[in-house]
């Protein structure tokens, strides 16, 4: 059906996972656009954010019904507006973090999750932002408030979590030690402001061979290391800890950590260790905005840069999820309708 000017099609392009599986299982479909109900908003989506998160619902780590359309991050311009949605209106550019169904040409959005993009801010760099800025903020804010003069390790510090974290990380004052799997990266990493970087993927043993390197970066081990790797660095992580240091394992790029022994936080220097998630570090919309506001602002400010490393047509998404699986990325991943 032809669309009026300015009002929505009846029908737009959107990414499915079909079943739980590899890439392969994404297919390009049409379907129907959404009405948005009560404190909802609908938006023409201008851009997509790709996030490990949906590699993890579409290969079925995290569970989801199937068929599903993916995404859950994107920047737009509002279309549409159900009751209840006070404070935006047609026509506003707004960016979220957890609308899911964002790899489509038109997405809802719940109002309450809405954030307001600033007129000087492009619509992919607000695509950008809000998952991995949002984490980078809570890690370096709230889970471990990063105070001046920490050591502190990042983990694929050119990743589109990392090179956000990094900058946030120094500007609190951090000395920070990345890791990363290519020379490339590592340059990324320090124009980001890492002080010194560790090719990770030179040493063949990462958890006897990583903890002294760090240990001799950061005067003596890390006071906090964020850990979105998971799998493989997590013993390593541990072990670059000062006495009482925390690791944050925030995600699990190469997998999930396995079952843990909690004596193991006794033996290693009273360590504290926690596996924090987005959604309870911006639980409310006061937090939500919050954040969201600092981030914005720093961007405006040139205090932050938001690196977007790739592209997509919205028709490739398979191949966006395995670049982003095959560590080929850096910064964030884009889809665009
Ligand atoms: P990244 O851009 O960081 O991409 C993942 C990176 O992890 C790769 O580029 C790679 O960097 C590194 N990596 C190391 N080992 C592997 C492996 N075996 N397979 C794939 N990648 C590997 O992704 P995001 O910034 O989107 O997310 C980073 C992590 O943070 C994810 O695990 C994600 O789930 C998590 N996350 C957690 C949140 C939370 O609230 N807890 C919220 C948002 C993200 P290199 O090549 O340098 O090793």
């Amino acid at each position: 059906m032809t669309a009026s000017p300015g009002s929505p099609p009846a029908t737009t392009a959107a990414v499915l996972a079909t079943r739980a599986g590899g890439p392969e299982v994404l297919e390009l479909r049409e379907i129907p656009v959404p009405v948005p109900g009560e404190g909802e908003l609908l938006v023409r989506v201008a851009a997509a954010g790709v996030n490990f998160i949906d590699t993890y619902r579409r290969s079925g780590v995290y569970r989801i019904d199937y068929p599903s359309v993916l995404g859950s991050e994107g920047a737009g311009v509002v279309v549409d507006a159900g009751p209840g949605t006070e404070g935006f209106a047609v026509g506003d550019r707004v960016a979220w973090s957890d609308a899911p169904g964002s790899y489509a040409g038109y997405v809802v959005v719940p109002a309450e999750r809405a954030l307001a993009v600033p007129a000087q801010i492009d619509l992919e760099v607000a695509a950008a932002l809000p998952l991995q800025g949002l984490t980078a903020h809570y890690l370096a804010t709230s889970t471990y408030p990063i105070r001046d003069g920490d050591q502190v390790l990042v983990h694929a510090g050119a990743g589109g979590v990392g090179l956000l974290l990094t900058q946030l990380a120094v500007a609190r004052g951090a000395r920070v030690v990345t890791t990363v799997s290519t020379e490339a990266k590592a340059e990324l990493s320090r124009a980001a402001g890492a002080h010194h970087v560790i090719n990770y993927r030179e040493l063949t043993d990462l958890s006897a061979e990583l903890p002294p390197l760090v240990r001799a970066a950061t005067e003596g081990g890390a006071h906090v290391v964020y850990d979105s790797v998971g799998k493989d660095t997590f013993d390593a992580s541990l072990a670059s800890l000062r006495r009482r240091g925390m690791l944050v394992l925030c995600g699990g790029s190469s997998g999930q950590v396995p079952p843990f022994d909690i004596q193991r936080l006794n033996s290693s220097g009273s360590l504290y260790l926690t596996r924090p998630t987005l959604g309870d570090y911006t639980a409310t919309r006061a937090e939500l905005v919050e954040r969201a506001d600092e981030l914005f602002d720093a961007v405006l400010a040139g205090r932050l840069s938001v690196r977007v490393g790739a592209r997509f047509p919205l028709a490739e998404a398979a191949a966006a999820h395995a670049a982003l699986e095959g560590r080929r990325t850096t910064g964030k991943v884009l889809l665009l309708p």
